[in-house]
């Protein structure tokens, strides 16, 4: 069947492309988002939100009959890692005890398939690359942890109850809509890319490298870009891979392939022609030298192509949204003020 979707977190950066690539092929959509850091203009024309709380079953059983929902896409959440590190119990709270209210209404709801937003950052510091998903999970924050425990309540429910799930397992998410339809907002921003294009339009004095020490090819860190318009499609192919019966899976999601600091940086000149002000300063808390995916799990599960899996695409759509938000006020204020 195909029944409507819902997608807790999507007026979020990475939520927001998911409902642009669900309503992109006639998929029903509703969002619940409490708007408290996403954004109502993020959502395309006609989706129907739902302001509310991912923590509660009341709303939830609600909006699970008013709309007929049949998969939940789990994206709501906090996500800063260092901000994880002083408020734990916020990150366990807004994470894993939301999520466990989530799973459980829709265990109670008869709900059969959901997808859920994990990350990479469940492997801590792996020793081995790439990292497949038979890696040992070993977080070494307070977020990495609370999306693991997500994982965990996922699988034994999956076990209990007529529940099926994928969790896929995101390595660096960059990059902005191709249409410029949506991209990453967030005015305190941690990611390499946002805070690079964030400099080179002027909005910050410089970028400082964390670091260029590490055992590395350059000696700067190295990761595994995703393009967020492939992180979304996955999505979708995960729906479609559960719509179609498909087992439960945990999988890595990336492109198999890592980038420097340093090239990632000299992307950003090469796309806009301009010098890019930066510094070396010391290394970043928790850093792993590299992190990339091991993607065959992923390629032999799930129809997904990816369509945007070049560093330069990532960049310049990054930047293109960047120089948007700039000149259109519109899309960095909320529409309306919240309740
Ligand atoms: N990084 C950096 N300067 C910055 C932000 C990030 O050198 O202002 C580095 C960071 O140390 C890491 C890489 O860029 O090696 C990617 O960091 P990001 O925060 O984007 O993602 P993470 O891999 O930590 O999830």
């Amino acid at each position: 069947d195909s029944a409507t979707v819902l997608v807790t977190g999507g007026a979020g950066y990475i939520g927001s492309h998911a409902v642009l690539a669900l309503r992109d092929r006639g998929r029903a959509v509703v969002v619940l988002d409490d708007l408290s850091t996403g954004r109502r203009s993020a959502l395309p024309e006609g989706t129907v939100l739902v302001e509310g709380d991912v923590g509660d079953k009341a709303l939830l059983a609600d909006t699970f009959a008013r709309h007929g929902i049949g998969t939940v896409m789990h994206f709501a959440g906090s996500i800063v890692v260092p901000d994880s590190v002083e408020r734990p119990l916020a990150y366990y709270r807004n994470n894993t005890v939301k999520s466990q209210a989530l799973i459980e209404a829709c265990v109670e709801a008869g709900i059969g398939r959901f997808i859920f937003s994990s990350t990479a950052a469940v492997y801590g510091m792996p020793e081995r690359l790439p990292i497949d998903e038979r890696t040992p999970t070993k977080p070494i924050n307070p977020y990495g942890s609370s999306k693991l425990m997500t994982e965990w309540m996922l699988r034994d429910s999956a076990a209990a109850h007529p529940l099926r799930y994928v969790a896929l397992r995101y390595f660096n998410v960059a990059g902005a809509d191709p249409q410029g339809r949506s991209g990453q907002v967030s005015k305190v921003a941690t990611h390499l890319i946002k805070i690079a294009a964030q400099t080179v339009t002027g909005q910050r004095a410089e970028l400082q490298i964390f670091g260029d020490d590490y055992d590395t090819p350059d000696g700067t860190c190295v990761r595994d870009y995703i393009h967020v318009s492939d992180l979304a499609d996955a999505h979708v192919a995960a729906l479609r891979h559960l719509e179609a019966g498909g087992a439960s899976e945990v999988l890595n999601c990336g492109y198999g392939r890592g980038y420097s600091v340093r090239e990632v940086l000299a992307m950003v000149e090469r796309v806009t022609g301009k010098p890019l002000p930066m510094r070396i300063g010391p290394r970043r808390a928790g850093d792993p030298p590299a992190l990339v995916a091991g993607v065959e799990r992923i390629g032999r599960t799930l129809d997904w192509t990816p369509r945007h899996a070049d560093l330069e695409t990532i960049v310049a759509s990054a930047l293109a949204w960047e120089e948007r938000l700039l000149k259109d006020h519109s899309v960095r204020q909320p529409s309306s003020p919240s309740r």
